[in-house]
């Protein structure tokens, strides 16, 4: 299903009044995680302002030490709603466990599938049985066939509404977070009609690496961006060092605006 063989065309992924794959950018824009109900309020409405098309932000969230904050869960879940009816941003956040499938049905727009996730087979089976898009994010050392039979796993299930999501993987280099493999766009473009998107707040894991690579994206043909924005980078609870302001990130919209098709 995910093999451009047996669908020549680019999928066009439909979520509320926007959309994923074919001509315009799709832009998710938002914190890592929901931390209270002014900070969510405020970043989406800014980013909004300067033209974002989606609101990201974790609720749950798949932290490397237990110790770490783990997001708010389903208040998170409530902050991410009220922000969506406060700006009409449909919202994208990360489900963990197949417990919380039709809880996500009802609340969220886009159910994200994170990297650590990529290959909880029987999660991915679970989202397939839905009917809300779903946005698969490549794991860290994972093959872009690993990714696309991932992909497989959830429209097997009966769910063709996928959105895949290159942030960058795991290779030698210490000083960027993750490595950003431009050259899966294409690729990826190549074997299947699927959209593709990128995150470079994760795959480089620096916040002034962001622009730079976003531009790279778009260069290969990315579908959209999924960008980490923070109003209070230094005392983010999650990522503060990959996020951008929101006023950087409308400069960062403006320069895009010139490149790419965004409105
Ligand atoms: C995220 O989007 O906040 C996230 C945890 O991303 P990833 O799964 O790509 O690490
Ligand atoms: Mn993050």
């Amino acid at each position: 299903k995910v093999n451009r063989l047996f669908q020549p065309l680019d999928s066009v992924i439909s979520v509320r009044d926007q959309s994923v794959g074919g001509k315009k950018l799709a832009i998710m824009a938002g914190p890592c995680s929901v931390e209270s109900e002014e900070q969510i309020i405020t970043i989406a409405e800014q980013i909004k302002e300067s033209g974002a098309s989606f609101l990201r932000g974790g609720a749950f969230k798949p932290r490397t030490s237990p110790y770490s904050f783990q997001g708010l869960k389903e208040d998170g879940l409530e902050l991410l709603k009220l922000a969506r009816e406060k700006t009409g941003l449909p919202i994208v956040t990360e489900l963990m466990s197949a417990e919380y499938v039709e809880k996500f049905v009802e609340d969220v727009d886009v159910i994200q599938i994170g990297a650590r996730n990529m290959q909880n087979f029987d999660l991915l089976k679970e989202v397939g049985k839905t009917n809300i898009p779903i946005l698969l994010k490549r794991g860290m050392s994972a093959t872009i066939e690993e990714l696309l039979m991932a992909a497989e796993y959830i429209m097997s299930e009966g769910n063709e509404k996928v959105i895949l999501c290159e942030r960058g993987v795991r290779t030698f280099e210490q000083y960027t977070r993750n490595t950003l493999d431009l050259s899966a766009i294409p690729v990826i473009k190549k074997l299947s009609h699927l959209p593709v998107i990128v995150d470079p707040s994760h795959a480089g894991g620096l916040w002034w690496l962001v622009e730079p690579l976003a531009k790279a994206a778009i260069a290969v043909g990315a579908d959209g961006l999924m960008i980490e924005v923070h109003n209070d980078p230094a005392n983010a609870k999650c990522d503060g060092q990959q996020s951008i302001t929101p006023e950087r990130f409308k400069s960062l919209m403006d320069t895009l605006k010139a490149i790419a098709n965004i409105e």
